[in-house]
């Protein structure tokens, strides 16, 4: 996995897709298993204890494995302390409000854990790149999207930002395989053909977001997300590791427990 350091130029033709790193597939899906156990105990804490958040935000071209990533990840969590919020195009009443609006509404409570499926990002996304909204004004996003995640993060939120980098080849075999699979035909979208043609257009776009919204109180993951079983592998592993490093406890017994005596 890459995390790039704070605010410098990522260019994403340099971050292989299909990368693997050193791992094995075997071992990597072993340590998905192993890791979602020690997700469980960390959840709990968090929902117990009360008193911290964690955002999950994904963001992805078409078919890069946003909801593969999260049903695998957050599969056996207690669902009472999650909250997946999955953005589409804004509504009338949303659009008649600023952009961070309808985002901030699904931020995770003190104890959860929140899960964006794309988000406020689609605003330098798709907008700029579809010309919804003029340049003066998505271009001061980019300041409103760090000032918001700052507000977040000081106000006890851990944000983690995964980027899903696929290629434009396999994004070719996953539509092929939603239109070969009759199981998949739902997920297939004939929109999603016009955004493919606005490939480098989103490259582009992903690397104004991955350079200018990257900051060490929210960073960006760099994904190489052709092989699910390494991107599932690098996105538990970053997510434990995010909260091992919560000091995450159970919250204190109350005092006298030792002498109570349950009734018949
Ligand atoms: P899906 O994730 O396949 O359900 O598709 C959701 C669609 O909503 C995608 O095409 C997104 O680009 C689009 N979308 C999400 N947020 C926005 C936004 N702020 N403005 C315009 N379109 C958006
Ligand atoms: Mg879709």
């Amino acid at each position: 996995m890459i995390v790039p350091s704070p605010l410098s130029k990522v260019h994403l033709k340099n971050f292989d897709a299909n990368a693997k790193g050193d791992i094995k597939r075997e071992d990597a899906e072993a340590a998905v298993k192993e890791l979602r156990d020690e997700l469980k105990t960390l959840q709990e804490k968090l929902y117990s204890s009360g008193e911290k958040s964690l955002l999950l935000v994904f963001q992805a071209m078409d078919a890069g494995g946003k909801d593969s990533t999260i049903k695998k990840v957050l599969s056996g969590i207690n669902p009472q302390g999650v909250h997946v919020a999955s953005f589409k195009a804004p509504s009338k009443e949303e659009l008649d409000h600023d952009f961070l609006w309808r985002i901030h509404q699904e931020v995770p409570a003190k104890g959860y854990i929140g899960v964006f499926n794309r988000s406020h990002y689609e605003d330098v996304l798709v907008v700029r790149v579809d010309n919804l909204v003029p340049v003066s004004v998505w271009r001061e996003r980019y300041d409103h999207i760090n000032n918001f995640e700052k507000l977040l993060y000081d106000s006890g939120t851990r944000i983690l930002k995964f980027y899903l980098h696929i290629d434009r080849d396999e994004q070719k075999e996953r539509f092929q395989d939603r239109l070969d699979e009759p199981d998949k035909h739902w997920k297939f979208d004939i929109k999603d053909l016009a955004k493919r043609e606005q490939w480098d257009a989103y490259m582009q776009a992903y690397e104004e977001v991955l350079t200018r919204c990257n900051t060490e109180y929210a960073p960006w993951h760099i994904v190489p997300a052709n092989r699910k079983w390494y991107r599932n592998y690098v996105v538990m592993t970053a997510i434990v590791n995010a909260m091992r490093d919560m000091d995450l406890h159970f919250p204190e017994a109350q005092a006298g427990l030792d002498n109570i005596v349950i009734p018949d």
